[in-house]
């Protein structure tokens, strides 16, 4: 199979979302933005050792890279709408792409979002994506919009992917429900994008939790130029996992493990009816956990309202917390 078979049969597909007007197989696509759009960009790296074992199903491999871009469009409450596709493969192996394309197509699908050019080379197992979306004009969720007052809410339930990573390694045991549940949650993010798209309309600064709660929260605290007090006792655990025994690993996996791919945002206080019809709405969990301060800490109190202090944040890449 030769790099231009292997372009055909598995990443060949005609757009079916965007106006394109030339998708895969020329020396650039074309696609014609809806008029009067703002455009939300993102790009996402995925290095084999790094973000994956070479070992890791390829299914859940395609369906992370991908997953993972959308995440970031909900978190700008953006349509996710195209993406360009670049791959380093070590070698044109049709299993191993069978199972990444389908993945990957698994998530195309659901989301509505278009493949329309990309790059294939060997080397290194390396997954690049590029995601535009579309957005009504002005209307974004951005990170420095929260303003002191604002009350804070996370969607879901966080810890249960780093949970899952830390059970794969054989660091921290749980039951075989909870575990598939688990590595679940770590294999086959859910990005929120219609939750994004629902907050546009009172929410104000909204991040996706991929590096941890106290790092990503930390971000639109830094942006925002403002403080949070957070209730520790009010985040919403992945189900199970308070009932292990170690909850030293449970607390730095919902404080600092990243994955869950859940929206962290911040809404008027006011708000609170709308973002109650949103969580029934859409099935999903919104919970209140804490409120923007002036200053510029991120306070997490405890039960009897003393300050909790940790010392991981978040993983980053070239951190003291980092590999
Ligand atoms: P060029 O040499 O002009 O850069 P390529 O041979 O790299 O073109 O790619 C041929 C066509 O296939 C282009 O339209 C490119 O966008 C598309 N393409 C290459 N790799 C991928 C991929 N992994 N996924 C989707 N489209 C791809
Ligand atoms: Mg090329």
């Amino acid at each position: 199979m030769d790099e231009f078979s292997l372009i055909q049969q598995y990443f060949n597909r005609s757009p079916r979302h965007v106006s394109a007007i030339l998708g895969v197989g020329d020396d650039a696509a074309l696609w014609r933005p809806t008029p009067d759009v703002d455009l939300a960009v993102a790009a996402d790296m995925l290095l084999v050792d790094r973000h994956f074992f070479a070992h890791d199903d390829a299914f859940d491999i395609g369906f992370k890279a991908l997953a993972v871009n959308i995440s970031d469009m909900a978190a700008m409450g953006a349509r996710p709408c195209a993406v360009t596709l670049c791959l380093a493969l070590p070698q044109a192996d049709a299993d191993w792409l069978g199972g990444f394309a389908a993945g990957f197509w698994t998530v195309a699908e659901r989301y509505g979002v278009d493949l329309i050019g990309g790059d294939t080379t060997r080397g290194s197992l390396a997954v690049a994506i590029q995601m535009w979306g579309e957005l009504p004009r002005g209307s974004s969720l951005q990170r420095s919009a929260a303003r002191v007052g604002d009350d804070i809410w996370i969607s879901g339930q966080l810890g249960g992917a780093a949970a899952g990573l830390q059970y794969s390694l054989g660091r921290l045991q749980m039951d075989q429900e909870m575990a598939s549940r688990c590595l679940q949650r770590l294999r086959r993010p859910e990005p929120r994008v219609a939750l994004g798209q629902g907050l546009l309309e009172f929410a104000h600064a909204a991040i996706d939790v991929s590096d941890g709660l106290l790092s990503d929260l930390g971000h639109i605290l830094r942006a925002s130029q403002c403080g949070a007090l957070v209730e520790y006792a009010s985040l919403p655990v992945e189900s199970g996992l308070l009932s292990l025994p170690k909850q030293a690993a449970v607390q730095a996996a919902v404080l600092s493990g990243g994955d869950d791919y859940e929206l962290c945002f911040t809404a008027p206080a006011r708000c609170r009816g709308r973002v109650q019809e949103l969580a029934e709405r859409l099935l999903l969990p919104l919970t209140l956990i804490g409120s923007i301060t002036p200053g510029k800490d991120l306070i997490m109190q405890g039960e009897s309202g003393e300050q909790l202090h940790f010392e991981r944040t978040g993983y980053n890449h070239f951190g003291a917390a980092g590999p």
